[in-house]
C-alpha cells in the first residue's frame, strides 16, 4: 500500500477502505509516513470530507493507536462529559461532583487550555497541591472510593491524535468536522466510559460559530459513539456569551464552588444542571424530570459540594480553599473597566474576551508560558444588560500592571451596544440523540 495512492484517492473524492485508514494511522504513529504526506491527506479530507463509515474507522484506529483505559474494575455506570471548549466553561468542576453525588462514576481525563479557551486541568491546578498526574491504579482506586477522579490525559492515550492535532494546528485543517469529531471521540473512546454526554459549544467563543455546523458536528460525534458501542448524546449549548461571570483559573473554581452551593450565576447553573440531568437520563437513572430532581437535591443538600472536596483531598489538594475561597488570595493588580457608551450590550465577541484573559496571564501565550492562576476577568455586565456610560463592565485581575493597557484595548473591541434590547438567545439550542435531533 502506498501513501501517495491514498492521498490521490481522497483528492478525487473516493471513499477510503478500512485497510487504507488502518495503514495510514499505524504507519503515521510509527513515524513511517512523513508529516508532508499526512498534511496533504488532511487537506484532501478538508476539501472532500469523509463518509460516516470512514469517520468511524478513522476514530476507532486513532482510539486504538495507544493505551486504552479499562474501567471494568469499577462497579456501576461510568459516565463522561466532554465540552468542545469555550470561555468561562468550568462545567466539569460542577458536573463531575454532581454526577458522583447522584451515584454514577466519573473517571475522567481532561485537557489544558487551548488558544482562547480554558482547560479543566489548569483550573484544578489552581487548587494548592492538586495532582492531575495520578498513576492508573490509584486513579481507579480514587474513583472506587469517592466516585470521581479527574486527571490529565496520560502520555500514550490516542497518540495518533496528539501527532495529528499538532499537524492540523499548523496546516489550517483544524476546523473540519470529520477531523474534529475523530479527534475528540478517539480520546473519549480510549478513556473507557460507558455513557458520554457531549457539550458542543456554538457561537463566537466556540470552534463552531454557527448552530447548523455545531448540530452537524454533534450528529457525527453521537453517531461515532453509538457505532463504538457507547451510549452517547450531545447538547448544543451557547458560547456566544461567556458562561457565568468568571474567566480565569482560581476565579472559575470559586464560581464553581458557589454554584455547587446553590449560589451560582443562572446561565452557568442551568447549563450544568441540564448536562447532569441529560447524562443521568442517558445512563438509565430515570426520566428527565426525576433526573433533574436528583441533581437539584444533591446541590441543595450539600452532597455535590462534599464530593468536590473529597476528590480534591484524594488528589492531594487543599480543600480548605474551597470551604473558604478567600484563601486563594487575590491578584496584585485589580483594575476596573468601565463602559465607554450607554445602551444595551447587543453582542460580545467571546473569543476576544477569552484572549483578553490569556493576555492578563490566565492562559498560555506560548507552549512554555507559566499560568498565573489568580489572573482573569470578572464580568459585571453581559449581552442583554443595559449600561450607562461609566458603569462597571468588568474587573481585571493580573500580576502585572503593564499588561493592562493592551488587554483593555482588546477587551473593549469585544462589546457592541445599541439602544434596543437584543433578543434573548437560548442556552441550549439542540439535543442530538442516537436517532433524533430536537431543536429548541
Ligand atoms: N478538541 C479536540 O480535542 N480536537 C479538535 O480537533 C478540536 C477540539
Amino acid at each position: 500500500m502506498r501513501m501517495y495512492d491514498i492521498i490521490a484517492k481522497k483528492k478525487y473524492g473516493f471513499e477510503l477502505e478500512a485497510e487504507e485508514i488502518e495503514f495510514v494511522i499505524k504507519s503515521f504513529v510509527k513515524g513511517e509516513i512523513p508529516d508532508y504526506q499526512m498534511s496533504a491527506l488532511m487537506m484532501a479530507i478538508y476539501f472532500q470530507g469523509m463518509t460516516e463509515k470512514e469517520t468511524v474507522l478513522l476514530t476507532e484506529n486513532m482510539a486504538h493507536s495507544g493505551d486504552t483505559v479499562d474501567l471494568s474494575e469499577i462497579d456501576g455506570i461510568k459516565v463522561d462529559k466532554h465540552s468542545t471548549g469555550g470561555v468561562g466553561d468550568k462545567t466539569t468542576l460542577v458536573v463531575a461532583p454532581v454526577l458522583a453525588a447522584c451515584g454514577t462514576r466519573v473517571a475522567k481525563m481532561s485537557g489544558r487550555g487551548l488558544g482562547h479557551t480554558g482547560g479543566t486541568i489548569d483550573k484544578l491546578e489552581a487548587i494548592p497541591g492538586f495532582n492531575v498526574s495520578i498513576p492508573r491504579e490509584e486513579f481507579i482506586n480514587i474513583v472506587k472510593k469517592t466516585g470521581l477522579c479527574v486527571v490529565g490525559q496520560t502520555g500514550n492515550l490516542a497518540p495518533a491524535d496528539k501527532k495529528l492535532y499538532a499537524l492540523r494546528d499548523v496546516t489550517a485543517t483544524v476546523d473540519c468536522v470529520p477531523l474534529i469529531a475523530s479527534s475528540i471521540m478517539s480520546k473519549k473512546l480510549a478513556a473507557g466510559a460507558d455513557c458520554i454526554l457531549l457539550d458542543v459549544k456554538t457561537g463566537s467563543g466556540a470552534f463552531m460559530k454557527s448552530v447548523e455546523d455545531s448540530i452537524h458536528l454533534a450528529k457525527v460525534m453521537v453517531g461515532i459513539g453509538w457505532g463504538a458501542g457507547r451510549k452517547c448524546t450531545a447538547l448544543v449549548t451557547d458560547m456566544d456569551i461567556p458562561l457565568g461571570y468568571a474567566i480565569g483559573n482560581s476565579l472559575e473554581v470559586i464560581e464553581a464552588v458557589e454554584t455547587l452551593k446553590g449560589n451560582g450565576p443562572q446561565d452557568f447553573s442551568d447549563c450544568c444542571m441540564e448536562l447532569c440531568a441529560n447524562l443521568l437520563e442517558l445512563a438509565g437513572a430515570g426520566d428527565s424530570e426525576s433526573c433533574m430532581k436528583k441533581v437539584k437535591e444533591v446541590i441543595a443538600n450539600g452532597a455535590a459540594f462534599s464530593k468536590l472536596c473529597e476528590m480534591v483531598e484524594a488528589q492531594g489538594g487543599d480543600s480548605s480553599v474551597l470551604k473558604d475561597t478567600s484563601r486563594f488570595g487575590t491578584s496584585a493588580v485589580i483594575h476596573e473597566v468601565r463602559a465607554p457608551f450607554s445602551g444595551f450590550i447587543t453582542a460580545m465577541d467571546t473569543e476576544a474576551i477569552g484572549i483578553t484573559s490569556v493576555m492578563l496571564g490566565a492562559g498560555r501565550e506560548t507552549k512554555e508560558s507559566e499560568i498565573d492562576y489568580l489572573a482573569g476577568i470578572i464580568l459585571k455586565k453581559k449581552t442583554g444588560d443595559y449600561v450607562n456610560q461609566g458603569d462597571l463592565l468588568a474587573v481585571f485581575h493580573t500580576a502585572d500592571q503593564a499588561l493592562l493597557v493592551k488587554a483593555e484595548e482588546h477587551f473593549m473591541k469585544a462589546y457592541q451596544y445599541a439602544a434596543k434590547k437584543p433578543e434573548t438567545k437560548p442556552l441550549i439550542y439542540a439535543k442530538v440523540e442516537k436517532d433524533k435531533v430536537t431543536v429548541y
